[in-house]
């Protein structure tokens, strides 16, 4: 695991994921592709810490690149799972996920069957639907922020920690610390709108699905991709 901030870690395996150390025990947001608990697993007793530390899982969307091994670590941990009410019935299985907006438009709509090529996250019970708003019962300070468009139920993540942690999943992106929509997003009012909500909060570093951090500086990064919309 790559160190972002004081007890936060990102698990990088052809996706990003990211471990909260707290007090009370470890909090994951999302859980990379299916059959990768073992990257974690491994990160997590690099830094002392053992599987059953996991407390929380929380997730930003549906994705099977993010919530692919949602089921195997909830299993082996014991632990609680959220997630948006939006994107929990894909979570558990119930319909298939919703895919990204830009798929909607021709010509990348032909490129839609391939999606379903993916491996499927396996279903996984979810313990509690969450809103906008401070996430429940975690010791760490995480407060949820709506950002729909990637998915109807897209959650954004901001840690009160190191001057502000934010995890964005799939909503935004950047390149050298330039930031924009993020991969397979398009202009469209959702979001447009989530990317001009991340943007009035305050916070230093700003963690991605498919990106490595920024690591200072990120709330100025998003502002300023804000003024342009
Ligand atoms: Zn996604």
């Amino acid at each position: 695991m790559e160190r972002v901030a004081d007890g936060v870690y990102q698990v990088k395996k052809g996706f990003r994921a990211f471990v909260i150390d707290g007090d009370e025990g470890l909090t994951l947001i999302d859980t990379g592709l299916p059959k990768r608990a073992g990257a974690f697993v491994a990160g997590i007793e690099s830094i002392g810490r053992s599987v059953v530390d996991i407390k929380a899982i929380v997730l930003t969307h549906n994705h099977t690149d993010h919530a692919g091994s949602a089921a195997a670590l909830k299993r082996d941990s014991n632990s609680a799972l959220y997630c948006s009410a939006g994107d929990a019935p894909a979570v558990r299985g119930e319909r298939r996920p919703i895919d990204p907006p830009v798929f909607d438009r021709t010509p990348l709509q032909i490129l839609k069957p391939l999606l379903r090529l993916m491996p499927s996250a396996d279903p996984a019970v979810v313990d509690l639907e969450i809103e906008s708003g401070p996430v429940p019962h975690l010791s760490e300070d995480l407060m949820a922020i709506a950002t729909p468009g990637h998915t109807p139920g897209h959650m954004s993540y901001l840690l009160e920690r190191a001057g502000g942690v934010l995890f964005v999943g799939d909503a935004a992106r950047h390149r050298d610390g330039t930031v924009s929509r993020g991969w397979f997003n398009r202009p469209t009012p959702d979001i447009d709108q989530s990317m001009r909500t991340l943007a009035e909060r305050d916070f230093e570093i700003a963690c991605f699905g498919h990106a490595d951090p920024i690591p200072r500086g990120a709330g100025t990064a998003f502002r300023e991709f804000a003024a342009t919309l």
